[in-house]
């Protein structure tokens, strides 16, 4: 069985950009997944500690056979790859890979909190979800769009075609 999943990507050291352009084709590699689209690319100021560069944020929506805790396997050793370290609570990082949405799957274990926990205060997660799903709903039936025209306001500014692939 196939699921809609979707992913948020994001990334505010060594060339934001091309890690998130990077990070796009290894997810589109995963087994048993294909890409389905990735979205534009946003620059948005950081979550927690301001001191720190920043961020550029995306989306992709993947059809995958994975089940979800594999797939957060596949994401962790992505993010690994691209030299990420864990030194303090949403401190800077080469990359971040968020599951926002894993089809109408409700999970909240240990790992793995989907929908993800902080989706509906994140203008950077949902606005590219808007843009590669237009009509997308959390499982319980709330509007991606009614999110996105309640949630705070973060400065969000869409990035010029150069700057993403
Ligand atoms: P935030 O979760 O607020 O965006 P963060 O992305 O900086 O913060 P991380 O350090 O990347 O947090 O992840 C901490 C843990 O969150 C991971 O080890 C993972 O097990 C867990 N987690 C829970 N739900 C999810 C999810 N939907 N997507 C990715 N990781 C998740
Ligand atoms: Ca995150
Ligand atoms: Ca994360």
């Amino acid at each position: 069985m196939r699921t809609d999943a979707f992913i948020g990507l994001g990334s505010n050291l060594q060339e934001p950009a091309a890690q998130l352009a990077r990070a796009v084709a290894e997810l589109a590699a995963l087994p048993e997944t294909t890409l389905v689209s990735q979205s534009p690319f946003y620059a948005s100021r950081p979550v927690g500690p301001q001191d720190q560069p920043d961020y550029i944020n995306g989306a992709v929506w993947l059809s995958t056979g994975l089940d979800p805790h594999i797939l957060l396997n596949q994401l962790q050793a992505i993010e690994q790859a691209h030299g990420r370290e864990r030194l303090r609570r949403w401190g800077p990082r080469t990359l971040d890979l968020d599951m926002l949405v894993f089809g109408d799957c409700v999970l909240d274990d240990d790992r793995l909190t989907v929908p993800h926990r902080e989706l509906p205060n994140r203008d950077f997660a949902l606005q590219p979800l808007l843009d590669l799903k237009p009509d997308l709903r959390l499982p319980d039936g709330t509007t991606i769009a009614s999110l996105r025209a309640q949630c705070p306001d973060n400065r969000l500014r869409k990035l010029p075609p150069p700057d993403y692939p």
